[in-house]
């Protein structure tokens, strides 16, 4: 089983890279943010719960998140292995990742830490907008859609997040970038975090994440 984590600020670019690096080793992104989206669209108990906190620019309690993730985990698609986009986002988190992964007999391959100064993560959110069906990122400036408001891969309506207004954003920042610390010393210290550098053009990071991956020993498929 491949795991491999992406981690970032909000607004680094994760969720850009996941699927082209999902299309490149043949395994799914698994998105804890579009998880608990898709929960709150669907009005169930788990997103209502989780509905206060995103608004706010808070981290959703990990015994909510970690449990949506192992659920997540168990399905038949993530068998061969899955990439982590969003998650683990605490240290308590990534400690239970390593013991579910553990249970199957399986590691944290690598974590790839996509790092952008703070105040390009602003600019990125800002002008950030997302399709409705997958959830998938574009910029106004930086990373337009072949047509405007709508997907180039789905072809689903784009929108912009709620948590994506000046003053969320100020908030997650503030929020999350503490717990980020935490996560990436605890990949530090298990000897399995790469960083690449995230001001780069997409297709420059995309190939920077090839690197750090080849480096940990964690392969293309086919
Ligand atoms: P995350 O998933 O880490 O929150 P996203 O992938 O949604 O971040 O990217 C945030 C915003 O930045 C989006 O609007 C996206 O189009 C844009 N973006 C992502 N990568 C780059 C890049 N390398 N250069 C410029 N803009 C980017
Ligand atoms: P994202 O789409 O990754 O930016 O996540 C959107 C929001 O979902 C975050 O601001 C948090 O409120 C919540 N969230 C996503 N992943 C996690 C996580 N691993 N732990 C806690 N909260 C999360």
């Amino acid at each position: 089983m491949r795991v491999i984590v992406l981690l970032g600020a909000p607004g680094a670019g994760k969720g850009t890279q996941a699927p082209l690096l999902a299309a490149r080793l043949e395994i799914p992104v698994v998105a804890t943010g579009d998880l608990f989206r898709a929960a709150v669209r669907d009005g169930t108990a788990l997103g209502l719960g989780a509905r206060r906190y995103m608004d706010a620019g808070q981290l959703v309690p990990d015994e909510i998140t970690v449990k949506l993730l192992l659920e997540r985990l168990a399905r038949p698609d993530a068998a061969a292995g899955v990439i982590l986009d969003g998650f683990p986002r605490t240290a308590v988190q990534a400690a239970a990742l390593d013991r579910a992964l553990a249970e199957r007999g399986a590691r944290v391959g690598a974590a790839v830490l996509v790092d952008v100064p703070a105040e390009e993560l602003i600019r990125r959110m800002s002008g950030r907008w997302v399709c409705r069906r997958a959830g998938h990122p574009y910029h106004e400036v930086s990373n337009p859609p072949r047509v405007a408001g709508v997907c180039d891969i789905d072809g689903s309506e784009l929108y912009q997040r709620a948590d994506d207004q000046p003053a969320t954003i100020r908030a997650r920042m503030d929020q999350q970038l503490g717990a980020l610390g935490q996560v990436i010393e605890h990949y530090r210290t298990s000897g399995v975090l790469r960083t690449v550098d995230g001001r780069q053009t997409i297709d420059a990071v995309a190939a920077a994440i090839d690197c750090a991956l080849a480096e940990a020993g964690v392969a293309a498929a086919g």
